[in-house]
């Protein structure tokens, strides 16, 4: 399979900013947002071998969940376009089939090609049961399904191409963490003297547990106090934040997570969490698609918005 944009080598970046080098410690950023125009950071290494595997089982179309900004539904879109599968994005939220024109993830999904489908919350809770999946392969034939998230075995092996052996250097792993796949990969291929650490961008311990399932490690945990109220909450604070930490080092970052974990590390820092001259590594993940949708919603709550 061509793969463009995976196998480019990806930009390292050091941030520079006063309370780094008050406490003496050094942050570099592997700008993973870089791979990709639209499938942006982790989610393009989770579809890479799902792709391949459903290449290989001769299988055309693509079936995938996920909520209204998702980047897995941009992503798997995009997917879908470049390597000649046709996809179903199944959508949660009856009412958006009525308006989904004005939701910018969407809109770009459908123009790569996405098949919308919107199913109601009570619908979507059930979506992955043997029931559901049945009376989809009904009406749409043989498919490919890739979890809600992308999260399942093949997904952990594309994420375990993140870090290299180059990257063993760092003391610190740093990402941030929605279903655990992509940490999994990440604890899977780093360094024998390393620490990762994944900042949860939902509440709930569930975590911890998950990702223990898809790795054999020990070095690493999850930091639960940088969620602001869990998955896809936002506070003025985290706007702030974001606007700020773009002007200061010249880097984008999303308000569901990476925004979050760059505001846990140097929290963290400032707590002199890390100690004086250790390294620490941030895997930005991308998810900048969802800005523009974001920014929509805090236009309505005449919140700041986050500046592009
Ligand atoms: C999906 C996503 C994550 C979380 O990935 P998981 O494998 O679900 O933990 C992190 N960052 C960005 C930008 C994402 O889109």
């Amino acid at each position: 399979m061509d793969r463009k944009a995976l196998g480019v080598s990806v930009i390292h970046q050091e941030v520079n900013l006063s309370i780094l080098k008050e406490k003496q410690v050094s942050l570099v950023v592997k700008r993973e947002d870089l791979n990709h125009p639209f499938i942006s950071g982790n989610k393009f290494r989770k579809l890479k071998y799902n792709i391949i595997e459903a290449q290989q089982q001769g299988i055309q179309t693509l079936v995938t969940f996920g909520g209204a900004y998702s980047n897995h539904i941009a992503a798997t879109a995009y997917a879908g376009k470049e390597y000649g599968l046709r996809t179903i994005g199944i959508i949660r939220g009856e009412e958006l089939s009525g308006k989904w024109k004005d939701n910018p993830t969407l809109v770009q999904a459908n123009e790569h090609g996405m098949d919308l489908r919107f199913i109601s919350r009570e619908e979507y809770r059930d979506k992955a049961n043997s029931a559901s999946i049945q009376a989809l392969k009904e009406t749409i034939g043989p498919f490919y399904l890739v979890p809600e998230g992308g999260t399942n075995v093949l997904a952990i092996k594309g994420c375990e191409e993140i870090l290299k052996e180059s990257d063993w250097n760092f003391n610190y792993v740093c990402s941030s963490v929605g279903t655990g796949g992509t940490l999994a990969g990440i604890i899977n291929s780093s360094g024998p003297a390393q620490k990762v650490l994944g900042f949860a961008s939902l509440k709930g311990d569930f975590l911890t547990k998950d990702i223990r399932n898809f790795v054999t490690r020990e070095n690493w945990e999850i930091r639960n106090e940088y969620h602001f109220g869990g998955y896809a909450k936002v506070s003025q604070s985290l706007i702030e934040f974001i606007n700020h930490f773009k002007q200061k080092t010249g880097i984008p970052t999303d308000p569901i997570y990476t925004g979050k974990l760059f505001y846990g590390i140097l929290d963290l820092v400032k707590q002199d969490y890390f100690k004086k001259g250790s390294s620490i590594l941030a895997i930005h993940t991308g998810g900048l698609q969802g800005i523009e949708g974001m920014n929509s919603v805090l236009k309505k709550r005449q919140l700041p918005l986050i500046e592009v």
